[in-house]
């Protein structure tokens, strides 16, 4: 048997209901390997040892009476996990990276958050993230950056990099992220791991503290597809206190995981084959989509023309977004203020200044530009009609194929502080990544294979409430495959 903190949910599930372990022995296994290694992780912002320990023995004896009386419990009973620190958790610090929210305390839960404990998960900590989920490789977290465990010289991806990075090296079974541009799928590609942005709405916004509420969606990082299917099934449906949230009925995912995808269509965009992608990265990813063909996918070209503008619209409309999200630490009600001054207007600034890293300011500046008198119609109003030219280039090459493949990003995981003094290198990390949220559409990064000793995630892309086709790609793809079963040597 692997080690207790290298099982996945639905094995853990396995042994947890057959009486074999107890959610104690696994909750200890795991808060053993955080000890053991997270000095040179690095991923967890705030632990949460005794109340986990705590829940785990009241876990235990659900679990015992449900044994007794023969009611299979919900497939995450027991099961110990990470929240990434933008997600708001009822009495745990909430920082999201910042200083600005040092010491900020959630009165209450995101409903996901919610959802996942009544569903018996365990909670072991939040995780580390760029600020305000504003990056792309955690360099950008106002306390520490994360390490990569396939290479501690390298950087776990980001915005999620410590949920990444906490599953790929058996810190945490299971983990919730958060992607606006790609930080849940980049992270997982660079740490070898699964991860899942689903449809906007799909799954409930409430407690997630906003960067850019029209593109935000919560999303798992997992080491297999089922597990993702499993975590998705728990945290996905309607909120009424999320008005975006999708009034509709949530399928069975893990029973759309069949291993046959005979006869689907898969559309390989020709724009994610370009100038950019490494060609180790674009040669691992090829072979791929070549197995999914040789499983039987029906494989079209198909073309996104307007994915080079993907960038320049993302970084128009979600810095606009957060100029306005971002007007609310003042200093007065929450986290950090530095209040001296007799001067509201000064306390402001210096809770400001003193409170936010240089990349959210940069982001401050360019979406408060964006929005001004004179600039809007040159550049938001802009943007968002391009957004919907990037939608519809989705919504054509959905009309001749089921799901679209490719890179989930161009490189490997690069090393640390290699991008941190050129912002648009960055940026670009995320080229392939940032056109599905602003079209509001799934897409899902599963590992592939190595390159240079390093993860390469493959993209799987579907069209809006697509879940069930693009996990079943996935699974495909995993059942045929061993890359999922490799852990880093830590
Ligand atoms: N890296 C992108 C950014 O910095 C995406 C971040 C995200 O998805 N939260 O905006």
């Amino acid at each position: 048997m692997a080690a207790l903190h290298d099982l996945t949910a639905h094995e853990a599930h396995e042994l947890l209901w057959r009486g074999e372990i107890s959610s104690l022995e696994l909750t200890q296994a795991v808060l053993d390997r955080i000890v053991e290694i997270d000095n040179e992780i690095k991923a967890y912002l705030t632990l949460t040892p005794e109340a986990a320990l705590e829940r785990a023995r009241e876990v235990d004896t659900l679990l015992a009476a449900k044994r007794r009386d023969g009611e299979e419990p919900s497939p995450l009973l027991g099961v110990p996990m990470a929240v990434k620190d933008v997600i708001c958790t009822e009495g745990i610090e909430t920082t999201c990276g910042s200083k600005i929210l040092e010491g900020f305390i959630p009165p209450y839960s995101a409903t996901v958050v919610e959802r996942l404990t009544e569903a018996g998960a365990i909670i072991l900590g939040k995780t580390n993230t760029d600020e305000f989920a504003m990056g792309s490789s955690t360099e950008n977290s106002g306390f520490f950056t994360t390490h990569n465990p396939w290479d501690t010289s390298r950087v776990p991806g980001g915005s999620s990099g410590g949920s990444a990075a906490a599953v790929a090296s058996g810190e945490a079974i299971f983990a919730l992220g958060t992607d606006t541009g790609g930080s849940v799928r980049q992270p997982a590609s660079l740490c070898g791991v699964v991860g899942l942005k689903p449809t906007y709405g799909r799954v409930s916004r409430y407690g997630l503290i906003a960067f850019a509420s029209s593109l935000d969606q919560i999303g798992p990082l997992t080491r297999d597809v089922t597990d993702c299917a499993l975590v998705l099934g728990v945290v996905a449906g309607h909120d009424p206190r999320d008005s975006t949230s999708l009034n509709l009925p949530i399928p069975n995912y893990r029973e759309a995981l069949l291993p046959d995808i005979k006869g689907l269509r898969i559309g390989v965009p020709e724009e994610y084959f370009v100038e950019g992608v490494e060609p180790q990265v674009a040669e691992v990813v090829r072979a791929a989509i070549d197995l999914l063909a040789d499983l039987g996918a029906e494989m079209v070209e198909v073309s996104l023309p307007h994915t080079e503008c993907a960038l320049p619209t993302y970084y128009l409309i979600a810095p606009a977004e957060a100029s306005a999200n971002l007007a609310r630490y003042d200093g007065v009600k929450y986290g950090l203020s530095c209040s001296e001054a007799n001067d509201i207007w000064e306390d402001y600034r210096r809770t400001r200044e003193a409170g936010f890293g240089p990349e959210v300011k940069r982001r401050i500046m360019l979406g408060a530009y964006a929005l001004s008198a004179g600039y809007y119609d040159a550049y938001y109003l802009k943007a968002q009609k391009v957004r919907t030219l990037i939608k519809e280039d989705f919504d054509q090459a959905f009309s001749k194929c089921d799901v679209l493949v490719g890179p989930t990003s161009p490189t490997v995981a690069f090393k640390i502080g290699e991008r941190v003094e050129d912002p648009l290198q960055m940026y670009l990390s995320d080229i392939f990544t940032l056109s599905q949220p602003l079209a509001g559409i799934p897409g899902i990064s599963i590992p592939c294979g190595f390159a240079g000793g390093l993860p390469v995630g493959l993209q799987i892309i579907g069209p809006a409430l697509g879940e069930e086709t693009v996990l079943r790609v996935a699974y495909a793809y995993e059942e045929a495959t061993e890359w999922h079963k490799m852990r880093p040597q830590l």
